[in-house]
């Protein structure tokens, strides 16, 4: 926390919210002055990073401004900092403060920018900030604003401010794998997605998949899962194809899995090639967790062989 930091969060509006990566949303105070009615929807959003950093983004008019510390107080800034009704004279002295760091205080190490080639982006990939539109509105479901929060969280506790990069996210897995990718290489830290990344007496990496049908999530729904478990048994192998290369040092029936070779399913059984959970059970409706496919997966060989059988004539 620094003096610029802490100045503009006292100063934000008082009806605000917060959201648990520390996004905090209020009225944006900018589009009176930039042609747009008064936002009553808290379409303004602001993010402190723990290195000093602060940026905000109006989801009604597009004003965005940012602070990075080391680097001078923008133009932009200032006005934002205006609107929220930080004095004149206070905005003056901040912006001598923000120099007095870019010249003199070595503690704050200028920022480098990294540059990425231009990638073609999946289906469904938007830019973060389309994401974040929806976060501030609320317009999400529960599991995407989890994630989007969850990436955001992650971007801040490593320093990187959502504004920097042109961050593209999707509820894609490939696209959440590429990200993790450039996130760790800017990082200095490489991915492995290999069902066991370093051998011994430790747990692999799966990607457990939840499946259901209609007919699985309603009323009655243990007896359809149950058929979709008896379809899924004389299949095992012909799924195992498709679960992941290398999932043999994975799958060995130690470490929550069940050997490669065997099929076997369970309530609350982390032992098992596929789970019913015990709420599950409990309800007598709602999903099976094919605990078998790998982290390398393909997510949608895995998806398409779970519909093939269970759905289709396998
Ligand atoms: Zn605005």
């Amino acid at each position: 926390m620094n003096l610029i930091q802490n100045t503009i969060l006292n100063s934000l509006p008082a009806n605000k919210k917060k959201t648990p990566s520390g996004w905090i949303s209020f009225n944006a105070p900018c589009c009176i002055h930039n042609g747009e009615t008064q936002d009553k929807k808290k379409r303004g959003g602001i993010m402190a990073g723990a290195d000093g950093t602060l940026s905000y983004h109006c989801f009604n008019c597009g004003y965005k401004a940012s602070y990075v510390l080391g680097r001078k107080l923008t133009q932009k800034m200032r006005t934002f900092m205006g609107y929220i009704g930080i004095a004149d004279d206070t905005i003056k002295k901040l912006a001598i403060e923000a120099m007095r760091h870019e010249e003199g205080d070595i503690k704050y190490e200028k920022k480098k920018f990294v540059s990425f080639h231009k990638k073609q982006m999946p289906k469904n990939t938007h830019s973060l900030d389309v994401w974040l539109e929806k976060y501030v509105a609320k317009d999400l479901t529960a599991p995407q604003y989890n994630k989007i929060d969850g990436l955001l969280n992650y971007l801040k506790v490593r320093g990187i401010d959502p504004t920097w990069y042109d961050f593209m996210y999707s509820p894609d897995m490939w696209v959440a794998r590429w990200l993790m990718e450039k996130i760790c290489d800017i990082n200095g830290l490489a991915v492995s997605l290999d069902p066991k990344p370093v051998t011994g007496d430790w747990n692999g990496a799966g990607c457990h998949t939840n499946f259901s049908t209609k007919g699985m999530r309603e009323e009655g729904g243990d007896d359809v899962i149950h058929k979709a478990i008896k379809k899924l048994k004389p299949l095992h192998q012909g799924h195992i194809d498709v679960y992941g290369s290398g999932n043999e040092k994975r799958l060995t029936g130690e470490h929550e899995t069940c050997p490669i070779t065997e099929f076997r399913w369970g309530v609350s059984d982390r032992g098992a090639s596929v789970r019913v959970p015990w709420q599950v059970d409990k309800d007598g409706k709602g999903y099976l967790e094919d605990r078998r496919p790998s982290a390398n997966c393909d997510p949608y060989l895995v998806a398409w062989r779970l519909i093939k059988t269970i759905c289709g004539d396998d």
